[in-house]
């Protein structure tokens, strides 16, 4: 077993702190990954403090994840000692339902993904644990490659933030043209912006912050609407043909909905903890749809790292010491983060 070092959550009212455990031995198709950066996800709050239920402790979060292989398994083809690598929301999959033979893992229909942390390994009895730690073992197969030009602290985030930003906008096809809202500028929120705008949509920040109004015009943005002032909201009836809603608390799903033209969609990637009312008639009026997605499969994940690469698309990130993990989650409840926390592993 290989010792490492880690933060980890004990409880779901007790803060991070240093936590000792093991990583297997690397199986033939394993590499170890050495781990210098790992982005802070506001599912890493919602799971640590067991907002969502089913919480596994202790837990050591983390699925934004970026290091340096520093040792290969015997049947290891993609990667070799020294390569720079990434790993996302999950580790493994069944490998044989439709959904994973078509790239879509984290659909997995065979007992579902084994997700980086919180999660049981397909033996469904060891616990995963996730990227604030020193080091991982992960399937090559579940292992991306990072492009060479990128800052690898600013790539973090585009493991979790970037791909569950990037699917939806593949899948609805978004493209030159399309008015596209983004609810919420936060981790999600700001990649949205980014990578919506580099596909030409005409993208509005909706935020409750009005504080956020420069910054969203810099991350590419061509309009801000603070979500409270009611002419602006009356302004933008029916103008959306896709609203992107990263909220992670309640909000009210029906005033979005309004903002939508005939035939939107509201595309669902905020995960708040309680369900969220829904007015049929919001739906109804303009022949309106609800979409959800969730983060991408190792294929496209892989495709959006590469466009990133190529089209110079990063996060823009506080990079912290894992020592103030306690109070960046404090700041993230508060919105006080620009616009993702990233952990340097070098400070456990
Ligand atoms: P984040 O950085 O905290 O951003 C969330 C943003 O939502 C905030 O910056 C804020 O933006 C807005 N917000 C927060 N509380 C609000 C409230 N009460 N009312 C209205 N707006 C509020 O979080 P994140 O890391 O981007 O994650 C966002 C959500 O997506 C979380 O629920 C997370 O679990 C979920 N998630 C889902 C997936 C998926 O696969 N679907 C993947 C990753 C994360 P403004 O200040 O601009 O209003
Ligand atoms: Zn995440
Ligand atoms: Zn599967």
């Amino acid at each position: 077993m290989i010792a490492t070092k880690g933060f980890a959550a004990q409880s779901a009212t007790t803060a991070l702190e240093p936590f000792k455990f093991e990583r297997r031995e690397l199986g033939a198709k394993d590499v170890l990954i050495d781990i210098l950066y790992c982005g802070v996800c506001h599912s890493d709050v919602h799971q640590a403090r067991n907002e969502w239920g089913g919480s596994i402790f202790p837990m050591v979060p983390g699925h934004e994840i970026v290091g340096r292989i520093s040792k290969v398994g015997k049947d290891v083809t993609k990667f070799k000692v020294g390569d720079i690598a990434g790993v996302g929301c999950f580790v493994d999959s069944c490998r044989v339902c439709a959904s994973c033979r078509e790239g879509l893992e984290q659909y997995c229909e065979g007992g579902g993904m084994v997700g980086t942390y919180n999660s049981l390994e397909r033996d469904k009895k060891t616990p995963t644990y996730g990227g604030y730690s020193s080091q991982i073992v992960v399937d090559e197969s579940y292992t991306l490659h990072i492009p060479s030009n990128l800052a690898l602290e600013r790539v973090a985030p585009l493991l979790c933030a970037g791909i569950t930003t990037y699917s939806p906008l593949m899948h609805w096809k978004v493209s030159t043209g399309d008015r596209v809202g983004v609810l919420g500028l936060g981790g999600l929120g700001h990649m949205a912006v980014k990578l919506a705008a580099s596909l030409g949509a005409d993208v509005t920040v909706l935020s409750t912050s009005k504080k956020k109004e420069d910054d969203a015009k810099k991350l590419g943005a061509h309009h801000f609407a603070l979500t409270s002032d009611t002419t602006v909201m009356s302004s933008l009836r029916n103008h959306f043909n896709f609203i992107i809603d990263t909220v992670s608390a309640a909000h009210d799903l029906n005033q979005y909905l309004g903002l939508l033209h005939r035939d939107g969609t509201l595309i669902v990637v905020g995960a708040p903890p309680k369900p969220i009312p829904l007015h049929n008639f919001s739906l109804i009026g303009g022949r309106k749809k609800i979409g959800g997605s969730l983060i991408g499969g190792i294929k496209e994940t892989q495709e959006m790292l590469d466009y990133c690469g190529k089209h110079n698309i990063m996060s823009d990130v506080e990079v912290i010491p894992i020592q103030k993990i306690n109070e960046a989650y404090e700041r993230m409840l508060k919105g006080d983060v620009k616009y993702r926390f990233v952990i340097d592993m070098a400070t456990l």
